[in-house]
């Protein structure tokens, strides 16, 4: 079932959305070469604790996974496309990271993801970076009253591939409220015109997932959460947690 908000519940969503941006932000900044993964969720700890939010991710367990999640942030690097778990790596140059962050405050919930590089960056990755953040602002654009699902998806998928990248199957955004993960999906690809109508009040997740070698196939590590490419080939993602309005696509998960 899909929970159109109230103009209240969008203020509330918006709260939350700071909290995930402040988290995520905090952990670029602290993200530099020697420093680990399960340092940087610390950082994020810290910031969710200060502003008393809950981590929806702490805990999770969707009904691919084998253990429930055991950090708020998902730490994904080069080749790791998503659901990466903080653990003791330590970052080098060049290393390509996507950071995915949530945060449930007074019962409403934000989730966002950025990728960047650590220190000197290759050219190949700037350009991955650089197509999936304009994935994420196409499909932003595309989040307006009167378009359907369909079109946010298209937009999305459109940029990815004339970027050369794949995308994995099977994954893609969500709607978002009360909980992190809400009905109506958000696909990553889908034809314009079709799907579910948007209108004001829909809160949804979009998060373009690119990879670098084209392939949209992946594989799973033995942790059973980390995606990764199948040819190695690096990945990036980004996120936004938007509102469907009458004055056009608000993004919730901003600072
Ligand atoms: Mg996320
Ligand atoms: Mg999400």
């Amino acid at each position: 079932m899909v929970e159109i908000k109230t103009d209240g519940a969008l203020e509330a969503m918006r709260e939350a959305g700071r909290v995930v941006a402040r988290a995520l932000a905090a952990v670029q900044d602290a993200a530099g070469v020697g420093v680990s993964l399960r340092e940087l969720d610390e950082v994020a700890r810290a910031v969710l604790a200060e502003a008393g939010a809950r981590s929806p991710f702490l805990g999770y367990r969707p009904s691919f996974a084998p253990t429930p999640f055991p950090a708020v942030i998902c730490a994904s690097v080069n080749d790791a496309v998503v659901h990466g778990i903080p653990d003791g790596y330590r970052l080098r140059d060049g290393d390509l990271v996507s950071i995915d962050c949530g945060a449930e405050l007074e019962g409403w919930t934000g989730d966002a993801a950025v990728s960047f590089i650590v220190g000197t960056p290759r050219p190949a990755d700037l350009a991955l970076v650089k197509a999936t953040r304009e994935a994420l602002d196409a499909g932003i654009a595309a989040a307006t009253v009167g378009n359907r699902m369909g079109d946010v998806s298209h937009a999305v998928g459109a940029v990815a591939r004339s970027a050369g990248c794949g995308m994995p199957r099977d994954f893609g955004g969500h709607g978002i409220g009360r909980r992190m993960h809400e009905d109506p999906p958000v696909p990553n690809r889908g034809r314009p015109g079709r799907g579910f109508p948007l209108r004001h009040g829909l809160t949804i997740a979009i998060e373009p997932m690119l990879m670098a070698g084209g392939r949209d196939d992946y594989r799973t590590d033995a942790d059973g959460w980390t995606l990764r490419t199948v040819d190695g080939s690096r990945a990036a993602h980004f996120e936004h947690t938007v509102a469907v309005t009458e004055e056009g696509p608000r993004i919730l998960t901003l600072p």
